[in-house]
């Protein structure tokens, strides 16, 4: 019996009330390092918490910079015959671990949500999209192909082979706890690359969790290494600038990944950075606004609007502004605010007190310059890190909020009147991550979708991600892609073989 199957023996004995702890106790607490469970060798533990109530979950292993050099020690010496497995074989364990995830999306789902906040149906839904990551990189495993040419002159003959790029580091956010590890260890062990892999300090249990399920599908020991620790920069330097390491898959603030792309130069490392957004939501007069509306819930609440893909920035076209408006404040105004484990809860805690901070912050400059409240706007008493559903309207175009990721459950509204004044607005920014477009006419769709600078484009819908599709971004929203076909090519190299031929 695994250790998750235990839990639900145990939660059937003792009742749903002791649900919360004993999740949280099937969870190893320690460094992950060449295939066993092991105490920090600073001897210290980081806490983690409860965004809904500020409460001490409970405390995990802090590592330290031996820690993290032994985890790349471990991945090194394992890289050479990991790379050496079948492909079917390593396709086999991430099947595997697909269908544990499923088989345990219930209890991964009320630990997600307990140290992240978010509800639990929408924890459930991130890990079944996690698991789909495995699925789908599970079936590329066996689709690493090469090629076989003739020179142009005839004289000889060109054979190119894909093989695994080597070790790599990989850094994952809070915000989708689950769901970021699986879209980079996915393909990194299909491809044959052993990994370091370090959560998010505030989030880490969902990796440790997931760590147990490699473990039992059968990944090898070595293989996949975890870090958890409250000192990421003096911890993760040592290993980028070791020069084993070949390759870090980054996702987080494009701060941080500038820091990172300025320390893979030392040694010339591949990189794959996903890093912040600021997503355009256009809304043209041609629109069905009940699909627009529909978007616009999904782009701006999915995860309290934590989410490099939220919604950032709503332009609207004058015809149908007030109506939208109109529409998105009532629906925005029912949701239920609240811990996520309650029922009916639709916006949970964001992650922190300097996350309410930003957003009244963002809020306040803008009514300042003029923006109406529509509803919400204001603080929610603690405890927990609340803050409700707001939607602005008249929003200047200056105003903070379009330049900075809002990264909470506020929509602010402006309008336009040109297609050719709204896709400069759009595009009046650093980031490049994804645009939203809302309208009927396919000439205006195809037009706009060309001239909009994104990696992505929601066309009538919210959504954007999926397993089977190349998410990531242009200009500073960052540099490779994840999922799809060209997922796995990120954790490849090509190698060109010139044959003469005589
Ligand atoms: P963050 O502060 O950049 O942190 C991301 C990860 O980097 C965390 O694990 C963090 O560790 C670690 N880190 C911080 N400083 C580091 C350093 N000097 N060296 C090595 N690692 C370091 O971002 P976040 O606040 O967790 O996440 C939110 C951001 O991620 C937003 O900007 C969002 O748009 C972006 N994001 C992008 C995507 C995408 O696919 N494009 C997806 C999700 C999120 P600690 O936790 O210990 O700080």
């Amino acid at each position: 019996m695994g250790r998750m199957e235990l839990v639900f023996a145990e939660v059937e004995e003792r009742g749903v009330q002791s649900a919360e702890k004993t999740v949280i106790q099937a969870v190893h607490k320690e460094l992950f390092i060449d295939g066993k469970w092991r105490a920090s060798s600073t001897g210290r533990s980081l806490p983690v918490e409860d965004p809904s109530t500020g409460e001490v979950l409970c405390e995990v292993a802090d590592a330290g910079v031996e820690d993290g050099l032994a985890a790349l020690d471990a991945a090194v010496a394992a890289q050479k015959d990991w790379a050496a497995y079948a492909p079917r074989e390593r396709g086999e364990i991430l099947r595997r671990a697909y269908q544990l995830l499923l088989d345990r999306a219930d209890d991964l789902a009320l630990l997600m949500t307990l140290e992240m906040g978010k509800p639990v149906a929408e924890a459930k839904g991130e890990i079944t999209y996690a698991a789909e990551f495995f699925r789908w990189f599970a079936e590329e495993a066996v689709r690493i192909d090469g090629g076989y040419a003739t020179a142009p002159n005839g004289q000889g003959r060109f054979l190119v082979m894909r093989q695994p790029v080597g070790p790599c580091l990989l850094i994952t956010p809070w915000n989708f706890p689950m769901a970021m590890g699986t879209r980079k260890l996915g393909p990194a062990i299909a491809a044959g690359c052993t990994v370091v892999i370090k959560p998010a300090e505030q989030t880490p249990l969902s990796m440790l969790a997931l760590t147990d399920i490699l473990a039992e599908a059968g990944l090898p020991a070595g293989v996949l290494n975890v870090l958890t620790t409250s000192d990421p920069g003096p911890v993760m330097e040592p290993l980028i600038k070791d020069g084993r390491i070949r390759k870090i898959s980054f996702t987080g603030s494009t701060a941080v990944g500038k820091i990172l792309l300025a320390q893979a130069a030392d040694k010339v490392l591949r990189t794959s950075m996903e890093l912040g957004g600021n997503a355009p939501f256009l809304v043209f007069d041609d629109a069905d606004l009940d699909v627009a509306v529909e978007g616009a819930m999904m782009a701006k609440t999915r995860n309290m609007g934590e989410a490099c893909t939220a919604a950032n920035r709503f332009y609207v076209q004058r015809g149908v502004a007030q109506e939208f408006g109109r529409r998105l404040t009532s629906r925005m105004a029912e949701l239920k605010v609240g811990r996520g484990t309650e029922e009916g809860v639709k916006i949970g805690p964001l992650i922190d007190n300097d996350a309410i901070a930003k957003v009244v912050e963002l809020v306040a400059d803008a009514t300042a310059a003029g923006a109406k409240v529509l509803t919400g706007g204001s603080t929610v008493d603690g405890p927990g890190h609340f803050y409700p559903p707001t939607v602005l309207t008249d929003v200047p175009r200056d105003a903070r909020m379009g330049r900075e990721e809002i990264f909470g459950p506020v929509a602010p509204i402006s309008v336009f009147d040109t297609e050719d004044e709204v896709i400069a607005a759009a595009n009046d920014t650093e980031f490049g991550l994804v645009s939203y477009v809302f309208t009927t006419n396919i000439n205006r769709a195809l037009r706009v979708s060309e001239r909009l600078e994104a990696g992505m484009i929601g066309l009538n819908t919210g959504l954007v991600s999926n397993p089977a599709a190349p998410f990531g971004g242009v200009k500073q929203s960052g540099v490779g892609r994840e999922g799809g076909r060209i997922g796995i090519e990120e954790f490849l190299e090509v190698k060109y073989v010139a044959v003469g031929l005589s």
